[in-house]
């Protein structure tokens, strides 16, 4: 199995390339500045899926693995050793993921899958915690070193950190937006401000959106020279590692749901980079049986539109909502989606994302869009205020939690025409991770709102009481870690941090 770059056409035929999937795993954004996808799609028969109902979290995503990976890149047995011994070890649960039956009442056949039971409470958790395994395998076998770069609108930066903290061969720097920029909730600040003293671990605040912190780390990646030169690596959902991983999400709460494999399911997904609803579309050309793959977006709503009119147009800045890990403006992984779209057409993506660029407008016409309606693809939006009223409904009515990116989800359903089969809204985080909003959902004080809080003696969920008691009685009030101002040269900033890293990796290990 080969991958290749949304944008390969744009290569001279000699200059084209197609990569393994070590070189794609740490490549992470192609060299010509695309984003990198199989260059097939392994199709998964019934028969198969139903053999897989047996399998737990782990082997099957060593099955999946398999179909994308050849054993000279990653021989079986250590695949086995990653997925079954190493990725998941510090999962709250042993199943590693659980798909639970909510409000069997109202909604016989609507089901919650929880994929938040890693070390941050974040259903990235799953996917980076494979990628980190993967990349200390590929740069032992190298002796190299891989400093990733890595971009947070909130969640993405723990469980990054969490996924390569304290490994030999990777270092890591994390830049998220303050308070004053964006919706990031105390918890998130702490679970990466609190690793920021740990030898391979650096962390930024930054004066701005997660969209403009994008700008500097961008120019560093296209700067192939500069890149290759200081050896950075990525590990936002850009990487194929983490896509691949989120495939397993789907086939897996399918047979949860449909363990004969006779029937069809919709899936509800909450959508910030469109990384997971990619994976989903994957899964779909892979051969799950979906009913519906519904993107669900928060007030952030690019991506919904461009499904639903196949318009694709920024909407003024970044809007602050209470789902503030899927507070992005434009969604990187569209350009995967287009590719898929013109049946993998480069210089079609290619021309389309120019003229976004230039334009900043796309309009697509409703054939051009087919064939991801075909793929059962469809969107929808919930505001801040909707997400409130979701989640005080289906703690009253059902007696389960919700977060508030999960209840984006969990909005669509209730909005969308009723399914045949089971739905599965994807639950992204556990809600002590947004405690002010479960606060505001209820009308109580975020101490009540903590005391409300479901799954208290999770490891995960006791680690994040503990955080917030540490920060109770030690803190200081000023950040602890280095803060990009506005105004600065912020690319600059960073080439000479990442300087400092590099003198730091030559000096002994204490
Ligand atoms: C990252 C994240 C999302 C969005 O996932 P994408 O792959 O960016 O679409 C949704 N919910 C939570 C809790 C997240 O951390």
């Amino acid at each position: 199995m080969r991958f290749v770059s949304t944008r390969s056409a744009s290569a001279t035929a000699e200059a084209r390339k197609d990569y393994s999937f070590k070189e794609a795993v740490l490549a992470g954004w192609a060299d010509d500045g695309g984003m990198i996808l199989p260059q097939q799609v392994p199709k998964v028969s019934r028969e198969t899926l139903r053999a897989w109902a047996r399998l737990s979290y782990p082997q099957l995503c060593v099955e999946i693995f398999r179909l994308f990976v050849d054993e000279n890149d990653v021989p079986l047995e250590v695949l086995e050793d990653i997925m079954i011994n190493k990725a998941f070890k510090r999962f709250g649960s042993s199943e590693v993921v659980e798909v639970k039956n909510v409000c069997p009442k109202e909604h016989a056949n609507f089901n919650i899958c929880e994929l938040w039971h890693g070390p941050t409470l974040a259903f990235k958790d799953l996917g980076l915690q494979i990628l980190g395994q993967l990349l200390q395998y590929f740069l032992a076998q190298d002796r190299q070193n891989l400093l990733l770069l890595v971009g947070t609108s909130g969640d993405t930066g723990s469980a990054a950190i969490e996924a390569v903290k304290g490994l030999n061969n990777v270092d890591i720097m994390v830049l998220y937006p303050l308070k004053e920029y964006a919706n990031i909730s105390l918890v998130q600040e702490l679970q990466m401000t609190s690793c920021n003293r740990e030898r391979n671990v650096d962390v930024l605040a930054v004066e701005g959106t997660s969209d403009d912190l994008d700008v500097p780390m961008e120019i560093l990646f296209r700067d192939a020279h500069y890149k290759r030169e200081h050896r950075l690596g990525s590990i936002n959902s850009v990487n194929i590692a983490r896509v691949l991983a989120q495939v397993v999400h789907y086939f897996y709460s399918f047979l949860c749901v449909c363990p004969g494999a006779a029937n069809t399911a919709s899936f509800f997904v909450p959508t910030g980079a469109a990384g997971h609803i990619s994976a989903g579309v994957l899964a779909v050309q892979m051969g799950l049986p979906a009913e519906r793959l519904c993107a669900a977006t928060n007030e952030n709503d690019i991506l919904h539109r461009f499904i639903s009119t196949g318009t694709l147009q920024k909407s003024g800045a970044v809007a602050q909502t209470n789902s503030p890990s899927m507070d992005i403006q434009v969604p990187y992984n569209i350009e995967r989606l287009m590719y898929i779209m013109t049946a993998g057409d480069s210089r079609q993506v290619i021309a389309w994302m120019n003229e976004f660029k230039a334009t900043g407008r796309l309009g697509l016409s409703w054939e051009e869009m087919r064939p991801l309606r075909d793929l059962g693809l469809t969107s929808a939006m919930a505001t801040s205020s909707r997400v409130l009223e979701v989640i005080s409904a289906v703690q009253c009515r059902g007696g389960y939690m919700l977060d508030p990116h999960t209840a984006v989800g969990v909005a669509a359903f209730l909005d969308a025409p009723p399914s045949q089969g089971p739905s599965v809204c994807m639950a992204c985080a556990h809600p002590m991770k947004f405690a002010e909003t479960v606060a505001a959902a209820f009308q109580v004080s975020v101490d009540v709102a903590n005391h409300m809080m479901p799954d208290a003696d999770h490891p995960s969920v006791s680690r994040v009481f503990q955080l917030l008691r540490d920060h109770g009685t030690v803190s200081t009030g000023s950040l602890p870690c280095q803060v990009l101002r506005r105004g600065e040269d912020w690319a600059m900033s960073l080439r000479k941090l990442i300087a400092t890293i590099e003198t730091r990796r030559l000096q002994p290990k204490m």
